[in-house]
């Protein structure tokens, strides 16, 4: 009989472990609080899964120490994931370096870990609901409604408290706190930004090209470029959940948040100025909203001369230079106060988690409890977007898998 190992979610980590530690030769338990495995893998990549990213640089991870998530990365990269789903049978396509599986089905990508969690010796338990875990010297022992699971060795891999509804509730934080682990303040990441201006109302649906710098304290933390989304209470789209984490962080710490946004980043300043400055020459027989339609959404124009305080119905010839001025500024440098980050509900992963200093950078072993593990969200370590939170979790659950598998028992 192999050794026992006991994994606590059934999610991307979770399964990860369970193939890896089953193909090492342990008997694998797994304990998922849900009816079923990977209700988040169901919904990553808008139902497609963006499963991993071929471009890979530290930068793409954020953690609590340096070093520690680009050490786990390497033990199981981005080629022994796709080698990794290619065994199990997930043929995979490249956008532009952003990976799905072929079929654009997330539930390809988990029907795939069932049916391999079914050929290994893995039992899975759902509606578990975990009571107590108590250690001692021969492993541990999961007390739950469905019964005393025993293993020599535990992995949690319960997620963080993004997006609840799929099981992460941050009810892992609280078990690795039970065994004594430091918990760095969860916070929403990957999320939209609430801010107080109230033109908001105005903007609802809008999509523009932008360059979204955030500010805490007035100190530039971030910057990201690409397609935002305005919405009726801020800002959302890819460039503004992956500055979001820095904000969470800031106004859980009471700093001032503020975003400045161009929405002309294809250009330079100089390249924006000529152009604005000869379509003013060209125009000046226009009103202001004339000058406005072509150049932005006429949504987003409207509020923009808002901004600057210039009537649309204006003559363009009219303008002077410091109404110009405002004007250029409006367009390139728009200024909003971020008050909030939008709820665990709708974000996609968390910040802070399990504080990685506790935690044996290569085998992602507790520096604390013999025989206790840890992987994917439940670290903290969150990805940015665009396949990396996934990627952590392969790799952090094959690394977690295989160390508890092979570790002598203690
Ligand atoms: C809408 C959305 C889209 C996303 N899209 C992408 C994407 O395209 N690419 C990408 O890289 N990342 C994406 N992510 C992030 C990615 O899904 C997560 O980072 C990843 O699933 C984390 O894996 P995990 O195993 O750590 O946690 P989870 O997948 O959350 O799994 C944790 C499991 O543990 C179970 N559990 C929790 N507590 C307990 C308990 N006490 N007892 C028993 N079981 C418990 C949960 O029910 C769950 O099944 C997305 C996330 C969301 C919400």
């Amino acid at each position: 009989m192999g050794k026992q190992v006991l994994i606590v979610g059934a999610g991307a980590s979770g399964m990860t472990a369970a193939v890896h530690a089953a193909r090492a030769g342990a008997d694998v338990t797994i304990l998922e609080h849900k009816d079923r495995a990977g209700k988040k893998i169901l919904c990553t990549g808008n139902g497609r899964c963006n499963l991993t990213n071929e471009k890979q640089e530290p930068r793409c991870y954020r953690c609590g120490s340096a070093g520690f998530a680009e050490g786990i990365l390497e033990q199981f990269t981005v080629e022994d994931t796709l080698a990794f789903f290619r065994g199990l049978g997930i043929f995979t396509k490249d956008r532009n370096g952003y990976i799905y599986p072929h079929s654009d089905q997330a539930a390809s990508v988990l029907q795939a870990f069932l049916q391999e969690l079914d050929r290994l010796p893995v039992t899975a338990r759902y509606q578990c609901r975990i009571q107590q875990i108590a250690k001692d010297k021969g492993g541990f022992a999961v007390v739950s409604d469905k019964g005393v699971y025993k293993g020599e060795a535990l992995i949690l891999a319960a997620g963080s408290k993004a997006a609840p509804v799929t099981g992460s509730d941050g009810s892992g934080y609280e078990l690795a706190a039970g065994f004594g682990h430091r918990i760095v303040t969860p916070l929403p990441a990957l999320v939209q930004l609430r801010c107080a201006e109230k033109h908001y109302r105005k903007l609802a649906g809008v999509r523009s090209d932008g360059e979204i710098k955030l500010y805490v304290d007035g100190k530039l933390a971030a910057w990201d470029r690409g397609e935002l989304q305005l919405t009726d209470y801020g800002i959302s789209g890819i460039p503004t959940f992956q500055v979001s984490r820095y904000a969470s962080v800031a106004l859980h710490r009471r700093q001032k948040v503020t975003a400045v946004i161009n929405f002309l980043p294809s250009l330079t300043v100089e390249e924006a100025r000529d152009m604005i400055r000869e379509r003013l020459k060209a125009m000046a027989g226009r009103t202001c909203i004339q000058f406005m339609n072509g150049l932005l959404n006429s949504k987003l124009s409207e509020v923009l001369l808002e901004v600057a305080g210039i009537p649309g119905q204006r003559a363009v010839r009219s303008l002077t230079e410091g109404e110009k001025k405002r004007l250029f500024q409006a367009i390139t440098a728009y200024e909003t106060r971020v008050t909030a980050s939008n709820p665990y509900e709708n974000a996609q992963v968390c910040c802070g988690g399990v504080d990685v200093k506790q935690v044996d950078k290569r085998t992602l072993e507790s520096k604390l409890v013999k025989g206790l593990y840890f992987c994917g969200e439940i670290l903290d370590v969150d990805g940015i977007c665009g396949g990396y939170n996934l990627q952590w979790a392969w790799s952090s659950g094959a690394v977690a898998g295989k160390s508890a598998a092979c570790s002598k028992g203690r």
